[in-house]
């Protein structure tokens, strides 16, 4: 490091413009910190953009940062109405691309750059002398390839998991051949828009999806609807658990009739015979021709699928490639930060009751740095954007030096509805078996089908509730949402 370096000066590293980066810049800037920010993708919040048709189930309320709403207000923006279900479409148009023109973020704003390390400058991770006040070191790419060095006093890594998604194979592993069909192009990318923008490219085509939560269960009925208009079209679902009925949820008994009802239409759609589903099939391999043939082990032995398309609907992990030279310090099962984590693995919390929490929780041996965000959740489902908006303000002020304010974290969700539901499995909808009974209500041992996330509001409480106390006891969630992953990162329910 230069000998005349003040770390101080030196900008805050936010990595992503998602709804967490970008609202990291505005904690930052309002604190009178220097936000640096890299997007990987061409546009602000391009995961985002990638989800654009699928509408979000917390209202608009819970979706602005708070910073973010004082940096916009004297622009003229208009705030959306606090009770609309934004899709991810409006959210990033009336939102998140407001917020990044903004002035402030748009000059500290690197699109197309992607962080492909982050270290500290002149120390790998095993030195340790003069560490916590040498610069951090960001080594970033550019649309055209090239490499640049990029120095900050601190980094907030908020670049989510979206490109990350679990592997199709058993185990958490890749099954064989999987890379080949991925790049292939026979595996698509996560919850594409099979009626709108991606159409083309399933009209006509035999699809088969994998998984066993709500993105399986909105891409089937998306892929059912196309069916109804494109001939030809033709699908299969594919599922490692023995029985699909805890993605049907409750059928006409469902306390929340909007998801009874897309239950009861799934599941129509199955007995009709419009979606042929493959139970109990474990994915051993891929053979990539022109079309895909998807190898599983199952029961009755092995079975072969032919297939044009596959689409993964297994839930996400954090890549935490990029941080091979960062202290890390995260829990074993859910690589969340450490402390974090027991409070939200989604095998012994299925309602994710999860205390506010801020820097400090957010922590790791390694000082200033701090992942947040869809991230921050590891590979637990049940993160909200609201939550992600008080670990950023609470690590502004922690850089900033105002401990009192970081240390003060609060975070008031209703107790019902901002995160809500799955398709099944939840305790407010009567189960069709017993084993998504229990598995919902937070019995360590069984493993929910439909989905990991049974809730996880509200985040409000104090303490963390007991594991099997709060999902059974909470008031009915309002709305139908969709939680991003299964726990542990397994693709659908029991390993066999
Ligand atoms: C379909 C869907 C529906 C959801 N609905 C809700 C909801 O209703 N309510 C709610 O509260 N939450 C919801 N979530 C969960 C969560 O709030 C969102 O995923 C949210 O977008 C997370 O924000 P983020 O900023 O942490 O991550 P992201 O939105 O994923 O943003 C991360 C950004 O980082 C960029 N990036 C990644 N790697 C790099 C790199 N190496 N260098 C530079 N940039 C990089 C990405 O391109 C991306 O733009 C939903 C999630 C999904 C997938």
């Amino acid at each position: 490091m230069p000998e005349n370096t003040d770390i101080s000066e030196l900008p805050v590293a936010v990595i992503g413009a998602g709804p967490v980066g970008l609202a990291a810049a505005a904690e930052l800037l309002e604190r009178g910190l220097t936000p640096i920010i890299f997007e990987a993708g061409a546009t602000p919040a391009s995961a985002v953009a990638s989800w654009g048709h699928i509408r979000l189930f917390s209202p608009w309320q819970y979706d602005v940062d708070a910073a973010a709403r004082r940096l916009l207000v004297p622009t003229g923006w208009q705030e959306p109405d606090a009770e609309t279900l934004p899709t991810g479409a409006e959210l990033h148009e009336q939102y998140l691309s407001p917020l990044a023109a903004v002035p402030a973020i748009a000059d500290a704003l690197h699109t197309s750059t992607r962080v492909l390390a982050v270290s500290r400058e002149g120390l790998d991770k095993t030195r340790t002398g003069g560490r916590e006040n040498t610069p951090f070191l960001l080594r970033v790419q550019d649309a055209e390839g090239a490499v640049t060095d990029y120095r900050a006093r601190a980094v907030i890594d908020a670049s989510g998991t979206w490109h990350t998604p679990n592997p199709l194979g058993q185990a958490g592993l890749r099954a064989v051949g999987e890379t080949d069909a991925f790049e292939a192009g026979l595996i698509t990318g996560p919850l594409p828009d099979v009626v709108g923008r991606d159409r083309a490219r399933f009209a006509g085509k035999h699809v088969l999806v994998v998984g066993a939560g709500h993105s399986a269960a909105n891409t089937l009925l998306a892929l059912g609807e196309l069916a109804e208009q494109e001939p030809g079209t033709r699908i299969s679902w594919a599922i490692r658990s023995a029985s699909a009925n805890g993605v049907y949820g409750g059928g006409d008994l469902d306390g929340l009739p909007a998801r009874g009802a897309l239950g009861s239409r799934l599941r129509t759609l199955v007995s009709d015979g419009r979606i042929e589903l493959h139970t109990s099939f474990t994915i051993t391999g891929f053979k990539t021709s022109d079309t895909l043939a998807v190898i599983g082990n199952t029961p009755d032995g092995e079975k072969q699928l032919d297939v044009d398309l596959l689409v993964p609907a297994t839930g996400f992990r954090p890549d935490l490639d990029l941080l091979r030279e960062i202290r890390l310090d995260l829990d074993p099962a859910v690589e969340a930060p450490r402390e974090l984590g027991p409070l939200i693995d989604p095998e012994f919390h299925s309602c994710g009751t999860v205390a506010p929490h801020g820097a400090k929780m957010l922590s790791h041996p390694e000082k200033d740095f701090y992942i947040v965000g869809m991230k921050s959740y590891g590979r637990a489902p049940t993160f909200l954007m609201a939550t992600g908006y008080e670990q950023v303000r609470s690590i502004a002020a922690a850089l900033a030096g105002d401990q009192q304010a970081a240390d003060d974290v609060q975070l008031v969700l209703p107790e019902t509805g901002v995160c809500s539901t799955d398709l099944g499995g939840s305790c407010d909808a009567p189960a069709d078996g017993a084993a998504e009974a229990v598995a919902c209500c937070g019995v360590p041992e069984a493993e929910p089908e439909a989905s990991s996330s049974c809730c996880g509001a509200p985040e409000a409480a104090p303490e963390p509730a007991p594991a099997a106390s709060s999902c059974c006891s909470a008031p009915e969630p309002q709305f139908l949402g969709i939680p991003t992953g299964l726990e542990h990162g397994r693709s659908a329910a029991r390993e066999s």
